[in-house]
């Protein structure tokens, strides 16, 4: 860390957290991170053995630059720590004609040149017949998309920081966070820490920072499950793409990166309101297992339709589905990344970027004006 660097804090180490150490780290500056666990847990926003990665974004062209700007992170971060984080194995969104998702993915194409192709369902079923499509279905195969592996991922950032010179306090829960003009004061069961700065990275753990600074955001639980494939080789990852189906059964399916088993979230059922992390259970209502199972029926005819697993997973939502990303009103020296909405893991590298930028310089050259905290903040005081 050079003289005039300021000591930065990282209160949670989970996805942003991890890289922004680690980005922070490549700067030359040795930022301290604390979690309630340890990088690369299973109790919080990224568990649960996979997540997507895909640059035509349903969610919005806005996102595509950082999504692109993500993925390059995630090759960096691939060769600095020699993992494979991030296997290409192309994406479907699979829609009725009209829908919005499709809509927006070819919008995005379209205007960032996006490597992609669109799938009659019989063009579909040629080369994928193992995943059926409707006739009143269009296919759009983005082939940037892939599977990463987050806690790998998450670890893989967290102890790449720590080998450039990043601290993380493991186990070691902040029950208190005090911010003045001078500093930020954090209390844990090892003492009290004090650093000029602090960034706020609890994902569904944000529950107490959204009642002290006043933001709508609300904690859901997303439940996933994994079936049998019924034949061996079946789901493979080197021929099953990544699955987003839209419409009246809606979910997403991962390739059998075990060898055996696909990993199911339907997305056409209520996510359940949980106060934060620590409520997640993995005991599903009898009626969610009957519509995966229904879904699982007809999508996905290769597996078993009685999952063999299901795992529990949180994040934190905001109400139009976009993070908070900045600085708060009434919160000197803090900087707070949070509420990704479902959507935040495949972006990490960029996060890390763009919140080592915000508590070092207070600005950032990204465009995240969709992330401005503006758009709901008020005031508030800092919690723990
Ligand atoms: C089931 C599921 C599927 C998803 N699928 C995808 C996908 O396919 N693609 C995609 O891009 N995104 C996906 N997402 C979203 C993505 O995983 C999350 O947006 C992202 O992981 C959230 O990161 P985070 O850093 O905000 O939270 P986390 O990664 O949960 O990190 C928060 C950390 O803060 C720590 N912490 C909290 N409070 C304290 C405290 N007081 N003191 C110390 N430490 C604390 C926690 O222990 C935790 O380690 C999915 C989310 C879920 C739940």
């Amino acid at each position: 860390m050079t003289s005039t660097s300021p000591t930065i804090a990282v209160v949670g180490t989970g996805t942003v957290g991890a890289m922004a150490l680690w980005q922070l780290a490549r700067r030359g500056i040795a930022a301290v991170g604390f979690d309630a666990y340890a990088p690369g847990h299973d109790r919080g926003g990224y568990g649960g053995q996979t997540r997507i990665f895909r640059t035509a974004y349903r969610e919005g062209a806005e996102y595509v630059p950082l999504l692109r700007r993500a993925l390059e992170g995630w090759r960096t971060l691939e060769t600095e720590t020699g993992s494979t984080l991030l296997t290409r194995t192309g994406g479907l969104t699979i829609a009725p004609e009209g829908h919005p998702d499709l809509d927006m993915v070819r919008t995005c194409a379209a205007a960032f040149d996006l490597p992609h192709e669109e799938l009659s369902p019989t063009e579909s079923m040629e080369r994928f017949p193992q995943l059926p499509v409707e006739p009143d279905e269009t296919v759009f195969l983005d082939r940037t998309a892939g599977v990463l592996r987050p806690e790998k991922s998450v670890i893989a950032a967290a102890t790449r920081a720590e080998s450039l010179g990043a601290t993380v306090h493991r186990y070691c829960p902040v029950q208190g966070i005090e911010a003045d003009d001078h500093g930020v004061r954090l209390r844990t069961p090892e003492g009290q820490h004090r650093f000029d700065r602090v960034l706020l990275t609890p994902g569904p753990w944000a529950t107490e920072l959204a009642q002290s600074a006043a933001l709508p955001l609300e904690v859901h639980q997303i439940t996933t499950m994994w079936f049998q494939q019924r034949r061996p080789g079946e789901f493979g990852l080197e021929r099953t793409p990544i699955v987003l189906r839209s419409g009246p059964t809606a979910y997403t399916s991962f390739p059998a990166v075990d060898g055996d088993t696909v990993k199911v979230s339907l997305h056409s059922v209520p996510r359940p309101r949980i106060p934060s992390a620590e409520h997640i259970t993995r005991n599903p209502a009898p009626e969610l297992v009957a519509a995966m199972r229904e879904a699982v029926t007809r999508f996905l005819p290769g597996v078993h339709p009685d999952p063999v697993r299901v795992g529990g997973y949180a994040d934190s939502f905001t109400p139009d589905g976009h993070a908070i990303a900045g600085h708060l009103p009434g919160l000197p020296n803090t900087t707070v990344l949070t509420g990704f909405s479902g959507h935040g893991f495949k972006m990490a590298p960029v996060l890390g970027e763009i919140a080592a930028d915000l508590v070092v310089d207070g600005t950032t050259d990204h465009t995240i004006t969709h992330l401005d905290p503006a758009r709901y903040a008020t005031t508030g005081e800092v919690a723990g």
